[in-house]
């Protein structure tokens, strides 16, 4: 017997449902898009991940679920473009500076900049105490984490 045939499988055997990209705007942001099915799945079947509920109980907020306005955590899903009839629907999450310089000495150097001749690693040899926003990144992370637990498997909750 010869196998005289090759199976091929692409995107019209597992339709496409969502994509990821980068807009180096300023802030810059990252794009996604999600096709109209999952997105009806993540709607009608969002209370049933446990994934939604601990990040829930982590970050001590609830996860936004109107797609037509700022939604998931922080509601840092921002509708983007909607064209009607397009089979995405589009929306951005704006990645904001992370740290931000105080007036304050950095408490490890003492404001020299300088640790054991190198650069200090904490204030980046500027001598000045940072400040880190990890409320926003923690938001991304958790948005992203119950996106993808949905998406990628819509049938396994
Ligand atoms: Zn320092």
């Amino acid at each position: 017997m010869s196998e005289d045939r090759i199976v091929s499988l692409d995107h019209e055997n597992s339709p496409e449902w969502f994509y990821l990209d980068f807009l180096p705007v300023d802030p810059p942001c990252i794009l996604i898009g999600i096709a109209h099915p999952p997105l009806r799945w993540l709607k009608e079947n969002l209370a049933k991940y446990r994934i939604r509920e601990m990040c829930e109980k982590r970050l001590g907020e609830e996860f936004l679920a109107d797609y037509h306005q700022p939604w998931g955590f922080g509601g840092i899903l921002v509708p983007y473009k909607h064209k009607p009839g397009a089979p995405f629907l589009e929306y951005t999450i704006t990645i904001p500076p992370f740290e931000t310089l105080t007036e304050q000495k950095c408490s490890e150097c003492k404001g020299r900049g300088k640790r054991d001749g190198m650069n200090c690693l904490y204030c980046d040899g500027v001598g000045k105490k940072m400040e880190r926003d990890w409320t926003r990144v923690n938001r991304v992370a958790a948005t992203l984490m119950v996106l993808g637990a949905i998406i990628d498997k819509p049938l396994m909750a």
